[in-house]
C-alpha cells in the first residue's frame, strides 16, 4: 500500500520529492532512546504548496496510508522528524519556506510551515523591517512547528502560541479552511483579530492531529527604542523559592517584558563544555563540584535571564524595581546590558541575543555533556506547575532526586510568563549506549505519574511517552481524551493524520 501511495504522490510532487521506505535515515529520531528505528517512517513526501498538500492528503485517504507533517524536523528531544507510529509517511513541508507577507504597520507576518527562525530573521533584515520575531534557543526549527508545539522564546512575544493569529489548514480529508477572519474573502484582518465570527478554532490545531497548517499569521514586535538583557544569579539552592516568587511578581506587575528563563549552574555549564572539564568521577556531579562550576563560570546556583524593553527613562524605572526586588534575596546579584533597539546584531553579545530575537545555535553543544561525540542526545521532561516558590522547588526536588538516583546529573530550569512555570528537566545521555538509554526511559516513565500525582502535567512529550502523558489527563473517566477521539473520528474518518500524536489514536 505504501509503495503504491508513494508512486501516486510522486506524480503530484515529482519523484525527486519522494523518499522511499529504504531511504528515511534523514527522518529518524536523532535522539532515540535505544533502537533508532523503533519509530520508523514509511517514506517521505515533500510538497511545494498547499494544493500539493491537499492532493497528497487525498491520496493518503485513498490508499489508507497515514502521514505525519513536519516543518523543519528539528523538534529534537521530542522525537525529531519521526512519527509516533512506524510506517507513517513523513509529510515534509520544508519546501514551503516563504515569508508570504510582512505588515510593517500592524506588525505581523504570514509564513509558510517550512520557514525557520533564521529564515524569518533574514527576511525581516532584508526588508529593512522594524519588526522583531521571538526565537527559541536554537534557530533552525520552524516558526510554525514551534508555535504549534507551544514552544517558547524569550522576547515579549516569547510565549509563541499566544502570538499566532490566523491559520490556513488542510483538514484530514483534504479540505481547506482559513480560521477566524480569514474565512471572509478578501479579509483585511485575518492575522489581526483572533475572534472571527463564531467559535475560535486555532487551539484545535495546536499539538494536534486534526489539520496541517499551510499558512500562519504571527504577530511581530516593533523594535524597541532600547532593550535590556538581564541576568540574575542566586548563590544557593535554598534561594530558589524566593527567586521564583520575585520573578512572578515582576512578571505580573509588568516590570519584566520577556519570558523568564531560569537554569541551574550545571545546566548552563552543559551548554558550554563536556562534563569532564569539571568532573570525571563516578555518579552524578556532587554539590561541591557544582559549586566549583558555578564559580568557574561566574554563575549562581540558579540563574535567570530576562528582557526588558522601552526608552531609557522607562528602563530606569523598571530596572530600579527589579534591582530592589532581587536585592531582598540573600546572595543575589543582577547584571544588565543595555542596547539601542537598532544595534547591529553582530554588536550584541551572543549571550544577549535572546532579548533581541537574534537566532543562533549557541546551546546545541549541550548534548556533548555525557557523550563527547556524535551520539550525544537529550530528552526533555517538562511538568507545568504554579509559578510559586513552593511549587517550583517541589517539582525541582522531585525531578532531581529521581534523576540523580538513576545516575544522571540534574540539568534543571524553568520558563515563566507570569502564573505558571514550565519546569524543564533536560536529560543528556549517550544514544549509542543501550543501558544508559534504558535507564533514561525507566526514569522518565516513573517520573511522569509521580509528577501527575502532585498535580503537574507535562506540556509536551517525546513520541515515546505521548500515551503515558495523555493517560495522566484522566479526570472524569478521561472525558477530555474521549472528546479528542470524538473530534478525531469526525474530522479524520480514515485515521490518516499523525496517528497517536499526543495520545490521540484514530
Ligand atoms: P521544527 O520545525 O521546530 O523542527 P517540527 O517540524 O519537528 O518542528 O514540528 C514539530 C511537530 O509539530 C511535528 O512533529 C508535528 O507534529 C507538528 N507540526 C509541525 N508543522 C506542522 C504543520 N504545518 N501542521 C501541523 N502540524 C505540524
Amino acid at each position: 500500500m505504501t509503495a503504491a501511495f508513494l508512486d501516486a504522490a510522486a506524480a503530484v510532487v515529482g519523484a525527486e520529492n519522494v523518499s522511499r521506505t529504504d531511504d528515511v535515515d534523514d527522518y529518524l529520531d536523532a535522539y532515540a532512546l535505544g533502537e533508532p528505528r523503533k519509530f520508523l517512517p514509511g517514506g517521505a513526501v515533500r510538497p511545494a504548496d498547499t494544493a500539493e498538500v491537499q492532493a497528497v492528503v487525498r491520496l493518503a485517504n485513498e490508499f489508507g496510508v497515514a502521514v505525519w507533517p513536519i516543518g523543519r524536523g528539528k523538534n529534537l528531544g521530542y522525537g525529531g522528524s519521526a512519527p509516533r507510529q512506524s510506517g507513517t509517511v513523513i509529510l515534509d513541508l520544508g519546501r514551503m519556506n516563504s515569508v508570504l507577507h510582512v505588515d510593517e504597520e500592524t506588525a505581523y507576518a504570514i509564513v509558510e510551515p517550512g520557514v525557520s527562525f533564521f529564515d524569518l530573521f533574514d527576511d525581516l533584515r532584508r526588508r529593512g523591517s522594524r519588526l522583531w520575531a521571538s526565537v527559541p534557543d536554537l534557530g533552525w526549527g520552524s516558526v510554525v512547528g514551534n508555535a504549534l508545539e507551544r514552544g517558547y522564546g524569550y522576547t515579549a512575544h516569547g510565549d509563541h502560541q499566544q502570538f499566532v493569529c490566523g491559520m490556513e489548514v488542510v483538514l484530514p480529508t483534504g479540505e481547506l479552511i482559513r480560521t477566524g477572519m480569514g474565512a471572509l474573502p478578501g479579509s483585511e484582518t485575518w492575522a489581526l483579530y483572533r475572534g472571527g465570527f463564531g467559535p475560535g478554532f486555532e487551539g484545535l490545531f495546536l499539538q494536534s492531529n486534526l489539520g496541517i497548517v499551510t499558512k500562519m499569521g504571527v504577530w511581530l514586535m516593533p523594535r524597541p527604542e532600547r532593550f535590556a538583557a538581564c541576568r540574575i544569579a542566586v548563590d544557593s539552592e535554598e534561594a530558589l523559592p524566593q527567586l521564583v516568587d520575585a520573578m512572578r511578581e515582576l512578571k505580573l506587575d509588568g516590570t519584566i517584558d520577556g519570558v523568564v528563563n531560569a537554569a541551574n549552574a550545571v545546566g548552563i555549564a552543559a551548554g558550554m563544555a563536556p562534563r569532564e572539564r569539571w568532573y570525571s568521577g563516578d555518579g552524578v556531579v556532587p554539590p561541591d563540584v557544582a559549586r566549583v562550576i558555578a564559580d568557574d563560570l561566574g554563575l549562581g546556583m540558579w540563574n535567570v535571564k530576562c528582557a526588558l524593553y522601552g526608552s531609557d527613562a522607562l528602563l530606569d524605572v523598571k530596572l530600579e524595581k527589579l534591582q530592589r526586588t532581587i536585592d531582598a534575596i540573600p546572595g543575589s546579584r543582577v547584571v544588565v546590558n543595555r542596547y539601542d533597539g537598532d544595534t547591529d546584531p553582530a554588536a550584541v553579545e551572543p549571550g544577549d541575543h535572546f532579548a533581541a530575537g537574534i537566532p543562533g545555535m549557541l546551546l546545541a553543544g549541550g548534548v556533548r555533556w555525557r557523550a563527547n561525540g556524535p551520539t550525544g542526545a537529550h530528552i526533555g521532561l517538562c511538568p507545568v506547575s504554579p509559578l510559586t516558590g513552593t511549587h517550583v522547588a517541589r517539582a525541582s526536588k522531585l525531578m532531581r532526586d529521581h534523576i540523580e538516583a538513576a545516575g544522571f546529573d540534574y540539568i534543571g530550569g524553568w520558563l515563566a510568563t507570569g502564573r505558571h512555570a514550565i519546569n524543564v528537566l533536560m536529560i543528556f545521555f549517550d544514544a549509542a549506549d543501550p543501558v544508559e538509554s534504558e535507564k533514561v526511559r525507566r526514569a522518565f516513565a516513573e517520573l511522569v505519574p509521580i509528577l501527575a500525582a502532585h498535580g503537574y502535567g507535562e506540556y509536551r512529550a517525546h513520541i515515546e511517552f505521548m500515551d503515558l502523558v495523555a493517560e495522566q489527563f484522566s479526570w472524569n473517566d478521561s472525558s477530555l481524551l474521549e472528546f479528542n477521539r470524538t473530534l478525531k473520528r469526525a474530522l479524520d474518518p480514515n485515521g490518516i493524520l499523525a496517528p497517536g500524536k499526543q495520545g490521540v489514536w484514530p
